[in-house]
C-alpha cells in the first residue's frame, strides 16, 4: 500500500536547505540570489546549508564549471560542509528508486528517439490535431510503448534496442482525485502560494531515466532532496511547475515532501530567463569587471548582507 507521507508539519526542528546547480555552465545573478536566499533562511533560523552538486547530465557537466562553483559561491561568502553531494556518484540510488516505481507497474520503456518523437508529434499537428505540451512547451510523449506486454518489452530491451524510462502518468495519478498538495512558502509566477494542489498530469508520462544516463533531472532531485533530510526548497518560480512532479514522485516514493519556497527570477534587459550561456552577466565575468559581493547582491536584487 502507498504511504502518502503528508507534507512537512511545522516543526521546531532546524531547516536543512540546498542549493544544487548543474555544472554545466557559469553561474548567473538568478542563482547567487537562490544560494543567497539558501543561506540567509538556514542562518537565521540556526539551520544547515547544503550544496549539491546536480551532475547527471554527464554530456554536459564539466570539472572546470563545478569549481567555478565553488570558487564563486566561496567569493560570495557561503559556506557549506564538504563533501558536497554529487549526484553522478549515487546513480544506485536513482536506480533503487527506479525499481520500486517499475515494482509498481508505473514505468515503462520508451523506445522513440527525441527526433522519432518530434516527427510524430509534427505529423499530429499537420493533420489539425493538437498534441498536448508540457508546462516547459515541450510535447508529451507520443509514444504508445506502455501498451506492449511485458514479453514484447523484454524482447526489444535484450535485442539492445535503445529506451529512456517513462512514468506513465495516468496510472500514477489514478485514485489520487486531486489529493496531493505541497506547501508553498513563497509564490508562484502568478501568486500562488499556501497550500497548493499539485497537477502532475500536464507534464505528461516524464521521463524518469534518459537513454543515456540511467536518471533524470525530476527523479534524482525527489530522491536526494529526501536522502539529506531537506526540509525547505528555496529555488526559483521557473521550477514551480515541476514541483508537482516531484510531490507526485515523493507520493509514489514513500518520500517526505519538504516546504517550498518558490522566488522570483532576477531579470535582465531582455527578459527574466538568465541563461548560463550568457556569459554577460556571469558572476565570474560581474568580478572580473570589479564588481565586489555587495554590487553582485544588489543586482541580484538582495538587500547587503543581512
Ligand atoms: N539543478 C537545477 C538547476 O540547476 C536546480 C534544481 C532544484 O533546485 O530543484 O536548475
Amino acid at each position: 500500500m502507498l504511504n502518502d507521507n503528508a507534507t512537512a508539519k511545522p516543526s521546531l526542528a532546524p531547516p536543512v536547505v540546498r542549493f544544487a546547480p548543474s555544472p554545466n555552465g557559469l553561474l548567473h545573478l538568478g542563482h547567487a540570489r537562490s544560494a543567497v536566499l539558501n543561506t540567509r533562511f538556514a542562518r537565521s533560523r540556526g539551520g544547515s546549508f547544503l550544496l549539491r552538486v546536480e551532475d547527471i547530465d554527464t554530456t554536459r557537466a564539466r570539472p572546470e564549471f563545478e569549481a567555478a562553483i565553488f570558487e564563486d559561491l566561496a567569493w560570495l561568502g557561503l559556506e557549506w560542509p564538504t563533501p558536497v553531494r554529487r549526484q553522478s556518484e549515487h546513480l544506485a540510488d536513482y536506480e533503487a528508486a527506479l525499481t520500486e516505481l517499475r515494482k509498481l507497474g508505473l514505468l515503462y520503456p520508451a523506445f522513440l528517439s527525441r527526433a522519432e518523437a518530434a516527427d510524430r508529434v509534427r505529423a499530429i499537428d499537420a493533420s489539425g490535431g493538437s498534441w498536448p505540451r508540457d508546462p516547459d512547451g515541450v510535447p508529451h510523449y507520443p509514444g504508445d510503448d506502455r501498451a506492449l506486454s511485458d514479453r514484447q518489452r523484454t524482447e526489444r530491451i535484450d535485442a539492445g534496442e535503445p529506451h529512456a524510462w517513462r512514468l506513465d502518468m495516468q496510472a500514477a495519478v489514478q485514485n489520487l482525485d486531486g489529493a496531493l498538495h505541497w506547501d508553498e512558502h513563497g509564490a508562484g509566477p502568478n501568486g500562488e502560494t499556501g497550500t497548493l494542489a499539485a497537477n502532475p498530469a500536464m507534464w505528461g508520462d516524464v521521463k524518469l531515466a534518459r537513454r543515456d544516463i540511467p536518471a533524470s533531472y525530476h527523479l534524482a532531485v525527489s530522491v536526494d532532496d529526501a536522502l539529506q533530510q531537506v526540509t525547505d526548497v528555496i529555488r526559483g518560480e521557473d521550477l514551480f511547475a515541476s514541483t508537482s512532479v516531484h510531490r507526485l514522485l515523493q507520493h509514489l516514493l514513500g518520500l517526505p515532501s519538504p516546504r517550498y519556497h518558490h522566488h522570483s527570477l532576477v531579470c535582465g534587459s531582455d527578459g527574466c530567463k538568465l541563461s548560463k550561456r550568457d556569459g554577460a552577466t556571469s558572476l565570474a565575468s560581474l568580478r572580473q569587471q570589479g564588481a565586489t559581493s555587495d554590487d553582485i547582491l544588489a543586482l541580484a536584487g538582495l538587500a547587503q548582507s543581512a
